[in-house]
């Protein structure tokens, strides 16, 4: 059998009609059988969002996603996914009017967000049969099975319950899958948090046992050094799966912390390549952690809180956090006292439980693969994936270029 290629498009890849072309050159080009995920067309998602805040504007929104998916995927309405697309196109006035009744309802609002995805798998593959892929086809990642650990919002994808599920033989062809949505634990519809596409792709991969993925973005793979702190640095070549989730954690908006655990089990590969140079440009490849002798990246995360005190971590604190997602930097609790690092916007919905001392630092930062150079700073901890340390400056983006000259020059010198 063909190996197994699994292919995600997020939103910029899909900001006009003939990005979807070149989605059409880039799996006509590649090896294998591809598997197409696919999130909601540039800006749409944002748009749903407002929409199902406000929906006494619901008629302009309506009239709005049938012409801009039309302008993507011309003769959509009328062709062979046109009742499809209808379909999708009333369920959103639908729930618009049940929101515009006065109705609070999780299950609308999802509804209303995730059909961004649903739409986008209809243009998508619209589109890409007019380029010649005359197999391609749509396919709603709830209605093949995919099951989610939670209702109605979830962190995650329930591998283990999806691969139960799963209706594979839709998969036939070249399927166009809708990234982001499933169906929870209670049958009904859940989402990912924002940007989750590229999870639900990483467990398309596992769930059919793919050999690869590729996530296509608008950028050359990751960088040593988010280019927001002033410099541009070479694309990581390599990153381990530990390494790209502790990156994640530290300020790097290319990946999500749950994008790649789906692949760890069997090692999946995934490759970060740049939409725009499909066919020159080097990706970041992520795989199995290996041990490195070099420094990988840096990255960096501005505004912490640092709470302590004298006791041990109280369980209400704990429960909140836990309850509110929120994933410390560091948390320590010893009978003698306790330690807790998070990210300062996190600490404004934390403070009416926190009873100890709490101290606000400029940013914290974590440096992957080996950390050559000594430490003048609060170290956090240290692992194999990384050296997290706080520091205080009044000029983070110097401090940030500092710390990258120092540990770079002279590994790029060798
Ligand atoms: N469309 C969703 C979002 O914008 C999911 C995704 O892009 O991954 O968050
Ligand atoms: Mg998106």
């Amino acid at each position: 059998m063909d190996e197994i290629i699994v292919h995600k498009f997020g939103g910029s890849c899909l900001r006009d009609g003939e990005d979807i072309d070149r989605i059409g050159e880039i799996i006509s080009n590649s090896s294998g059988k591809p598997i197409i995920v696919v999130s909601a067309l540039w800006g749409m998602t944002d748009r749903l969002i407002r929409a199902s805040r406000e929906p006494r504007y619901a008629g302009r929104l309506v009239q709005d996603l049938i012409y801009q998916h039309l302008r993507f995927a011309p003769g959509l309405d009328t062709g062979e996914f046109g009742p499809l697309f209808n379909k999708v196109i009333s369920g959103i006035s639908n729930q618009l009017l049940n929101l515009s009744s006065g109705e609070v309802s999780l299950r609308s609002e999802n509804l209303i967000l995730a059909a961004g995805e649903r739409l986008s798998a209809l243009a998508v593959a619209h589109r890409l049969r007019s380029f010649g892929l005359k197999n391609a086809h749509p396919v709603g990642a709830e209605d093949i099975g995919l099951r989610l650990k939670g209702k109605g919002r979830a962190k995650e994808i329930d591998i283990s319950a999806s691969s139960e599920k799963l209706d594979r033989e839709k998969l036939v062809g070249i399927p166009i899958l809708t990234g982001w949505f499933g169906e929870g634990e209670d049958g009904d519809i859940a989402l990912l948090s924002r940007g989750g596409s590229d999870h639900s792709a990483a467990a398309f991969a596992k769930l059919t046992n793919a050999n690869k993925l590729i996530l296509w973005k608008d950028v050359d793979g990751i960088k040593r050094l988010n280019p927001r702190w002033g410099i541009e640095t070479p694309a990581i070549p390599y990153l381990g799966y530990g390494q790209a989730a502790e990156l994640s954690m530290h300020g790097t908006p290319v990946i999500h912390p749950a994008t790649v655990l789906p692949l760890i089990e069997e090692g999946i590969p995934a490759e970060i390549r740049n939409f725009n140079k499909p066919f020159s440009s080097t990706p970041t490849i992520i795989g199995p952690d290996i041990d490195t002798d070099e420094t990988i990246a840096i990255g960096c995360h501005p505004g912490v809180a640092v709470i302590t005190e004298n006791k041990p971590l109280d369980s209400e604190l704990l429960a909140k956090i836990e309850q509110l997602d929120i994933v410390p930097w560091l948390m320590n609790s010893t009978p003698e006292g306790m330690k807790l690092i998070i990210p300062i916007h996190e600490f404004n919905q934390l403070e009416k439980y926190v009873s100890g001392k709490v101290d606000f630092r400029t940013a914290i930062i974590s440096i992957i693969g080996r950390c050559t150079i000594p430490i003048e700073h609060e170290l956090v901890s240290k692992n194999q994936y990384g050296t997290r340390i706080i520091i205080n400056s009044d000029n983070l983006s110097s401090t940030i270029l500092e710390l990258y000259h120092s540990l770079f020059s002279l590994q790029d010198c060798k």
